[in-house]
């Protein structure tokens, strides 16, 4: 897997985003696969609202997302109510992010994040323009990378070491169930407790440590009065689905 942009590309552009935008779509285009079946990608001719990118064998979307020097703690990403819109249709695409150096052109990190992974918790509203602005008024949103479950941060370069092409179609292949978990509220469910277990930050648990973080999602789903339930039934869905097994009363370990 090559690392550098063509800066070739661009030595007619006078705008620095607009050389970057070029050199990213190339670069993806040339070295990224689809997660979902392992095929190439292919950019998407006419300037679609949300999609980069598309997979011609199993027809995935991905949008591309890029950001210089550090991964930092969160992707600016465009309109607020378009992305809320979004998360409840069943076109939205997956997410391409690339990391760069800014001084050598190379990539540093590539990352993919599903598409089941978007509710409205990773969302953050931004401030509203102010009135000076030319599009007064307007709310964009960031995407907060640490709000992810580990699981749904599928790299295919980390630190600038590309990652072998099995793990990232395998670590693809393992939340794919997240899909039939229906809407939004209910994947947040299981979103919240996949994310008390990488806070866990082990393979093997017990349910009691799990129960530890009973406040934190009372907090977070007031309208819930059984969040011990709650926390039960997402495992016992989160074993059905593979991505945990049960070994003995209230043990369990991450597959
Ligand atoms: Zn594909």
């Amino acid at each position: 897997m090559l690392l550098n942009f063509n800066t070739t590309l661009v030595t007619q552009y006078k705008s620095q985003s607009q050389a970057i935008r070029v050199m990213t779509e190339d670069w993806v285009k040339n070295e990224i696969f689809c997660p979902n079946c392992g095929s190439v990608v292919k950019d998407f001719e006419n300037n679609k609202p949300v999609a980069d990118f598309y997979c011609e064998n199993c027809r995935e979307e991905y949008e591309l997302k890029s950001k210089k020097n550090d991964m930092g703690k969160k992707i600016v990403d465009g309109d607020y109510g378009k992305m809320i819109e979004r998360l409840n249709s069943t076109n939205n695409p997956s997410f391409f992010f690339l990391n760069y150096d800014l001084r050598t052109y190379k990539v540093q990190n590539f990352v993919v994040i599903p598409k089941h992974f978007f509710v409205p918790e990773i969302i953050e509203k931004r401030k509203p323009l102010s009135e000076n602005a030319r599009r007064a008024g307007w709310i964009g949103c960031n995407i907060l990378l640490q709000s992810i479950p580990q699981s749904g941060k599928i790299f295919y370069i980390k630190n600038g070491t590309p990652e072998n092409k099995g793990d990232v179609l395998k670590n693809w292949q393992k939340t794919l169930f997240l899909r039939e978990s229906g809407n939004v509220d209910l994947r947040g469910w299981i979103l919240d407790v996949m994310n008390c277990i990488d806070k866990l930050n082990k393979k093997d648990f017990t349910l009691d440590e799990i129960y530890g973080f009973e406040n934190i999602l009372s907090e977070k789903h007031p309208e819930n009065k059984h969040v011990k339930d709650k926390i039960r039934q997402q495992l016992q869905f989160l074993r059905d689905k593979g991505y945990l097994k049960f070994l003995d009363r209230g043990k369990y370990k991450l597959t």
